[in-house]
């Protein structure tokens, strides 16, 4: 692994120990040349000599031209002359022993005893080539010193043996040494590379990343700064340089900068106001202490990073998932908090809140009629509107179609008051949709319904004073919407019976609970009973005879009136075909009238079922009228007119019901194909009381005419209401007066006493 180092540690010690033997040798020549053959002593020395010599200059070589050859081929010539050399120095006892002279032979021994000896300590880097000094220069000796026959030779050899081994193991405790040494320098010098790189890396860091780095001291002064550091506070370097972070303006990072000295991990996120630019930033910062060797903490280093981007991004987006699309205001996500944290206020501190729950009134017809875009416009602007009546504190919150709720907070501390003011400001949201709305240059009515409910004890979340603002809003609705309408307990109950009577409603064609019931419609010249009107009536098992005005609406909401309302469309012509047959006499009969809902009108099918029901009952197709709500005309016109054309001229006639109490514009009288118009009980009813309804039945009437329509009046009761009726021209009237709506078996009893006559008109 150290052959390079090992080699050269060899030849750096070669110049001295090439020295030493050349003077070792000299010693031994002048002092051996008078008592051995000097001849063979000179041949011998001139030998040593030359080695040395040679040895000496591939020692100068080497350190001159080290890379003249391979580490192994110096080695090769480092052996070969240690080689040559030391067979010369190990046969000298050998050639030169001089037998008898004990002093010679002492001082030959001195000197290879010497040079061995000197080859440790030169020669321990190469174990095996310091053996090889260590053997080649003692063996010769010691067997010399054995072929002398001498008890103290003898000694002297086996001591100088010993002296050999103890050498050889001696050399090779150095060369371990030596090999350690190495091994700790190698460890020194890596570790130093390491820390060198690792210096050069921080500095490379420190300058390029794409971090801000500071480096402070113990009193919190900065004394170094990155690029990115200066450029991400926008304040120069030398304004950095030596700042004291206790002054900062915004001291909110300074704890996590004081955590480093107490060699704690610092961490920051938040906001950042710096001063230089008075610009608000977004940032995080980590500290960590800064250590001596010792491991005493001398600073801090804080690595910052500028997250503004990222955190406008994320309150973007947590804008975004909180806030309605449409028209920009909270959501029900974010109603729902702020409702929660209030019912916590009011636990606490009694505060009480309420909920104003609002839908916009015939909303779905806009939609229809003028477009989705029109829908979303008014919904923009309505928010708009809330937004500008309501307080600060106020939230208006978007939470579906075109429903809206205001979380009303600190109203007052007692419910009356509360009551009070939540009313007030149900008034200002009323008045501030009475101004028209501007739509693709329509000018629309828009009026909303809202139900109002205030926190109590009862209430255990957001989605109970939720639930109860809408119980409460429907209860609005119900009410002739444009209105308000407080929450009461009672109401809860009125969802219950909602809910029950949807289930009961839904069972109630295969139980046998449904009924229809007929009532006459008389035509008031002839007194005859011209037709009869089909009316539902429901007797549930569970909530007795319910009203119709209970139940059709929850049956529309539902979607079961579709199956309701056809079974009673197919039993009602049925029931008219055979008193067709049953009483073929009576020839002015001649008509069943049918209530039809929104719903099953907009149906697919309808047409097909109608035709269908026509055919397999076998009436004509006139006798068969059907009776539609105003609310029908304020959808698509130009469908609704199709449609009713289709049924038209299969022969079918069409009512307009409860004419008066819907639309206000009676322009479609011109453009729709009705055939009679109905004209509300509510009108009838005030006919003796109000000189209005009078002059407005009067128009009624001659409008009708101008545009060829029968007239029927609903809700007949009185003799001055006909007479009234009569006077003016009415064709025909409906009501208590002549019958209420009565069954089938009463109907039909009916029927054969009087010849099909109202005997009250007869009688007039
Ligand atoms: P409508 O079509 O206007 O029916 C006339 C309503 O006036 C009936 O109420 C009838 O009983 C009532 N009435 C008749 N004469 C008088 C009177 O002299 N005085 C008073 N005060 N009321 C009179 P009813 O049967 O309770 O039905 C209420 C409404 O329910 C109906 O109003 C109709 O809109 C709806 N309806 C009834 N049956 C059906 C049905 O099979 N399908 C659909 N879609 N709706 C139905
Ligand atoms: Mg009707
Ligand atoms: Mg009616």
């Amino acid at each position: 692994m150290y052959k390079d180092e090992l080699v050269g540690r060899a030849y750096h010690h070669l110049r001295v120990s090439s020295i030493a033997v050349v003077i070792n040798a000299t010693v031994l020549l002048a002092v051996l040349y008078e008592n051995v053959n000097s001849k063979h002593l000179i041949l011998w020395y001139v030998l040593v000599f030359l080695v040395s010599v040679l040895r000496n200059f591939s020692s100068k070589l080497y350190k001159k031209n080290k890379n003249k050859f391979s580490v192994k081929k110096w080695e090769q010539i480092f052996y070969l002359g240690l080689f040559v050399s030391t067979a010369l120095l190990g046969v000298f006892p050998l050639l030169f022993f001089v037998p008898d002279d004990y002093q010679l032979q002492a001082m030959v021994i001195v000197v290879i005893a010497g040079l061995s000896a000197g080859g440790i300590s030169s020669l321990s880097s190469l174990l095996y080539a310091a053996w090889l000094f260590i053997v080649f220069l003692l063996s010769p000796l010691i067997v010399q010193l054995f072929l002398q026959d001498t008890q103290i030779h003898n000694t002297m050899a086996f001591l100088i043996s010993l002296y050999l081994i103890l050498l050889m193991y001696t050399v090779r405790q150095f060369n371990k040494q030596y090999f350690d040494i190495l091994d700790s320098r190698k460890m020194y010098e890596d570790e130093k590379e390491k820390l060198l790189r690792s210096e050069e890396r921080f500095e490379k860091v420190f300058k390029q990343a794409p971090l801000g780095i500071m480096i402070y001291d113990k009193n919190l002064i900065i004394r170094e700064v990155n690029q990115e550091f200066v450029d991400f506070l926008e304040a120069p370097h030398y304004y950095l340089i030596g700042l004291d972070l206790n002054t900062l303006p915004d001291q909110s990072v300074l704890p996590s900068i004081k955590a480093a000295l107490d060699d704690i991990e610092g961490f920051y996120e938040g906001e950042y106001r710096t001063k230089y630019k008075q610009k608000d930033l977004w940032i995080s910062m980590s500290t960590s202490p800064l250590k001596d060797s010792s491991n005493n903490v001398i600073g801090g280093i804080g690595i910052i990073s500028n997250i503004t981007q990222r955190m406008l991004t994320q309150l973007e987006f947590e804008y975004q998932a909180s806030h309605d699309h449409l028209t920009d205001i909270p959501n029900r996500t974010t109603l729902l908090e702020r409702i929660e944290y209030e019912i916590i206020r009011f636990k606490r501190h009694g505060i009480i809140c309420g909920i104003m729950f609002l839908d916009l009134d015939h909303f779905k017809n806009i939609n229809d009629s003028l477009g989705h875009a029109a829908g979303d416009e008014i919904l923009i602007q309505t928010a708009k509107r809330f937004k500008n009546i309501i307080r600060a504190e106020d939230t208006v919150a978007r939470i579906g179609g075109d429903e809206f709720v205001i979380l009303l907070p600190d109203l007052a501390n007692n419910e009356n008051q509360s009551a009070t003011n939540a009313e007030y400001i149900a008034q200002k949201v009323h008045n501030a949709l009475r101004e028209p709305f501007e739509i693709k240059g329509y000018k629309l009515n828009i009026s909303s319904s809202i139900g109002i409910t205030l926190i109590n004890e009862k209430d255990k979340n957001a989605d109970d004073l939720l639930k109860h603002a809408d119980i409460a809003m429907y209860q609005a609705k119900k009410a002739g919407r444009n209105t308000t309408r407080f929450y009461k307990d009672k109401m809860d109950e009125w969802v219950k019976r909602r809910l029950g009577i949807e289930n009961g409603l839904r069972n109630a064609i295969s139980n046998g609970e449904l009924e229809i019931h007929y009532q006459p419609i008389i035509e008031i010249s002839s007194s005859n009973f011209v037709g009869a009107e089909a009316l539902l009536r429901w007797s549930s098992k569970e909530f007795g005879n319910v009203s119709p005005e209970e139940f059709i609406p929850i049956a529309e909401e539902s979607g079961l009136i579709l199956s309701i309302g056809s079974w009673v469309l197919q039993n009602s012509v049925q029931q008219f075909a055979e008193w067709q047959k049953m009483f073929p006499h009576i020839k002015t009969f001649k008509k069943i009238a049918v209530n039809i809902s929104v719903h099953q009108f907009e149906d697919t099918g309808f047409f097909r079922q109608v035709d269908t029901i026509i055919q397999e009952s076998g009436i004509q197709a006139d006798n068969l009228e059907l009776e539609l709500v105003e609310s029908i005309i304020v959808k698509d016109m130009e469908k609704v007119r199709d449609k009713m054309q289709m049924l038209r001229d299969l022969g079918v006639r069409i009512s307009i019901d409860d004419f008066g109490t819907g639309y206000s514009s009676l322009s479609y009288l011109k453009k729709l194909p009705f055939s009679t118009l109905k004209i509300d009980k509510s009108f009838i009813h005030d006919i003796q009381y109000d000189i209005d309804d009078k002059e407005l039945i009067s128009t009624i009437l001659t409008i009708a005419k101008n545009f060829n329509l029968e007239v029927v009046a609903e809700g007949v009761e009185t003799y001055e209401q006909y007479l009234f009726l009569n006077e003016k021209m009415c064709d025909y009237i409906q009501g208590y007066y002549c019958s209420k709506p009565i069954d089938t078996k009463s109907f039909t009893e009916l029927f054969v006493s009087t010849n099909g006559v109202c005997q009250v008109v007869l009688n007039q």
